[in-house]
């Protein structure tokens, strides 16, 4: 359906109502006509007929002037009457006013008889006639009386009635017009351009309205503005503002320093960014929990507010990293001033749920454009600064410099590959045969962890297990192990396989009272003597008691542990008094060894020192067949190496077994 616009309907109404009025006002015409055409008509038959008996009464042919006044009267009194004509028998004109004509005067032979007036149409006939008989010594003489009508006078009293009721017709109608248009302007046509403007705009209500239907949509646009306006404002704070400790988020913190780069790169202006990484935070987070972990985060966003100016910016990225941003600075000096007093604050004992404890923070520092021009390369290059500080030994702060740059960068890209490698599932375990040496066949096996990155390919261990070292990373990743270790003994049980037991590597980290949960978890089902964990002395170089007491647990559930890479740490033999350990590893580099004399003496030794402690002894990184024929002979129980086979991924470690090849 074509759509009409309000003017274009308002001026169709108005067309309609004309044409109505203009109907009326045409009956009303032609019933004011016929009116005044009756009245005229109704004055002339009485000035006519009072005329006709009158001569009848008065007429004498001699004496003329006796009725040529009141004839005249009749002219004079009655605009209607043009002219009045006395005639003889021989129809010659005895008398007429000639006064008021000169002697112009009409002649109509073809006068209707004065009878026939209340018949006729006076406008269209515009002559009378009647007789007048007199009488002289009773011969009759007939004369005859023709009244002119002046048919223009009529005619005239008509246009002007007709002008004045058109003039009546233009004013009323004009009048409503007009009235219609600024009614329906001022209460209709500005409300509803309101109501558009409001509705496109969204902004500055208009006042009530008088017609209760758009007064109705104005509210229910403003009620839905307001609700609209309080939703965009939340979804607002719910993406700029991190929802924890209402500081802003990375998104938010990205717009200002793009905003802020634009600016100084403008002015000619530098800048300063300061990357925070809480210390040991995930301490906290596991030992009081998460909630309490929340309120430090809380503790720490009010400290970072209180330590900056107003104008410098605050935002934390996630966990336990906080950016700030110096928009100004005169010199170095004052960040340094900013970050020591960060550093300050942060240390101050702070009491949560009557808990008191400090924290410390690393932090990085990078300034603009020096250190970069993009917020990202500013926020990377403030990450590996902070990761100095970290390495430095935490609490502390530093300032990028591009020397910095490589090492660090290295770790940084290697500490986000695993994590993305563990949540997108990128680690996998091989497994490397452990052989008795008197039988050949394989009774165990060494679990050693590959990382397939899609872009690099498999990835060994020591690329990124000294890193994951380095953090809590190894916990997560260590858990993971398990899991998977687990998993295979629990495969293999059903299988041909059911005997071979896994060795899992554990790094120092790891042998924290966490780790007895989860290998009990995990070894639901589980024979636990199936287990084995290999660590290494240097686990023993910090809190040897509580590991001590860990390895002591987890024995109970016969979990055994083999002594790794012996001969290459700081080898004490106290370690071998005093922790349960089955089995003795003798490091690669002894048995590479073997060739030399001393090198033999030395593994005859570590066997002897096994031996005596009713130990197991496996030989690691055994390539060649004068390797193993040497260890048999030395009474060594195991070996590992590429003599039987690399470490293989599970189907093809399956295969190997299968196959009796070692
Ligand atoms: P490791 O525990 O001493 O493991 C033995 C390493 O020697 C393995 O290297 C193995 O592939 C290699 N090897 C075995 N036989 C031979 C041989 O005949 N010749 C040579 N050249 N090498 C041989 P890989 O797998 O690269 O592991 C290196 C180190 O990474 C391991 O030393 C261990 O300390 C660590 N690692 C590996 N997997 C894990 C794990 O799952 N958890 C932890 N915490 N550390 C792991
Ligand atoms: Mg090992
Ligand atoms: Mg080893």
């Amino acid at each position: 359906m074509k759509k009409l616009s309000i003017k274009t309907f308002s001026l169709i109404l108005l067309l309609t109502v004309l044409s109505m009025e203009i109907i009326v006002f045409y009956n009303f015409y032609t019933s004011t006509k016929t009116t005044i055409h009756n009245l005229i008509k109704e004055n002339l038959q009485t000035d006519i007929l009072n005329l006709s008996h009158y001569l009848n009464k008065t007429f004498h042919p001699g004496s003329i002037n006796s009725v040529a006044s009141h004839i005249d009267n009749i002219l004079v009194i009655n605009n209607a009457i043009r002219d009045i004509h006395i005639l003889d028998d021989k129809d010659k004109l005895i008398y007429h006013p000639t006064t008021r004509y000169g002697n112009q005067h009409a002649f109509d032979t073809n006068c209707l008889p004065i009878a026939k007036i209340m018949q006729s149409d006076i406008l269209n006939n515009q002559c009378f006639e009647f007789q007048l008989k007199f009488y002289n010594n009773l011969d009759p003489y007939h004369y005859k009386v023709k009244i002119y009508l002046d048919s223009e006078y009529i005619h005239n009293i008509l246009i002007e009635e007709a002008k004045k009721i058109f003039l009546l017709f233009l004013i009323v109608s004009l009048v409503s017009v007009a009235f219609l248009i600024f009614i329906e302007k001022i209460y209709i046509i500005i409300p509803l351009e309101q109501l558009r403007r409001y509705a496109y705009y969204s902004e500055y209500p208009p006042k009530n309205f008088f017609i209760s239907e758009l007064e109705s949509i104005r509210y229910s646009l403003q009620i839905t503005f307001e609700r609209l306006k309080r939703e965009q404002e939340n979804l607002y704070t719910l993406s700029t503002k991190d929802p924890l400790s209402g500081l802003y988020n990375r998104l938010s913190l990205k717009e200002k320093v793009e905003w802020l780069i634009s600016k100084a790169q403008r002015d000619g202006d530098q800048f300063a960014l300061i990357f925070l990484d809480l210390d040991n935070f995930k301490n906290i987070n596991d030992s009081r929990g998460h909630t309490f972990g929340d309120k430090v985060l809380l503790h720490v966003s009010k400290v970072l507010l209180n330590a900056v100016r107003e104008n410098d910016i605050v935002a934390r990225l996630g966990g336990d990293e906080f950016v700030i941003v110096l928009p100004k600075f005169e010199n170095e000096a004052q960040i340094t001033e900013v970050a020591q007093r960060i550093k300050e604050e942060l240390s101050k004992t702070y009491n949560i749920n009557d808990i008191n404890e400090s924290i410390t923070a690393s932090m990085g520092i990078t300034i603009f454009p020096k250190d970069g021009k993009e917020f990202t390369t500013l926020l990377k290059n403030a990450d590996i600064a902070m990761y100095k500080s970290k390495d430095l030994g935490k609490n502390n702060y530093h300032f990028f410099t591009q020397g910095l740059d490589k090492i660090v960068q290295d770790k940084i890209t290697m500490h986000r590959l695993m994590e993305k490698a563990l949540q997108n599932n990128h680690f996998e375990l091989f497994y490397q045969p452990k052989v008795d040496i008197q039988t050949n066949k394989i009774v165990s096996c060494e679990a050693l962890i590959r990382l397939h990155d899609p872009v690099k390919g498999i990835i060994a261990p020591d690329k990124f297990i000294p890193l994951a070292e380095e953090s809590d990373f190894i916990i997560k990743l260590g858990d993971w192990i398990i899991k998977e270790a687990c998993k295979q003994l629990r495969e293999w049980s059903q299988t041909q396989l059911a005997d071979v037991k896994i060795s899992i590597n554990v790094s120092s980290r790891q042998l924290n009272a966490d780790i007895v949960q989860t290998l009990i978890e995990n070894l639901r089902n589980i024979d636990d003597k199936k287990l084995d964990l290999e660590i290494t002395e240097s686990v023993f170089l910090d809190d040897f008691k509580t590991k001590l007491k860990v390895i002591k647990q987890l024995k109970r559930f016969g979990i055994t542990f083999s002594l790794d890479d012996f001969g290459t740490g700081y080898s004490s033999l106290s370690y071998l008094k005093n922790i349960p350990f089955s089995t003795l590893k003798i490091d690669k580099a002894f048995i590479d060894e073997l060739k030399s004399k001393q090198g033999k003496s030395f593994v005859n030794m570590i066997i002897g020192i096994a031996n005596d402690l009713e130990m197991d002894v496996v030989a690691e990184g055994v390539e060649t067949q004068e390797q193993l024929s040497y260890l048999k002979a030395a009474k060594c129980e195991m070996y590992q190496g590429y003599l039987c086979s690399k470490p293989l991924p599970p189907k093809e470690f399956e295969e190997l077994f299968a196959s009796d090849k070692c």
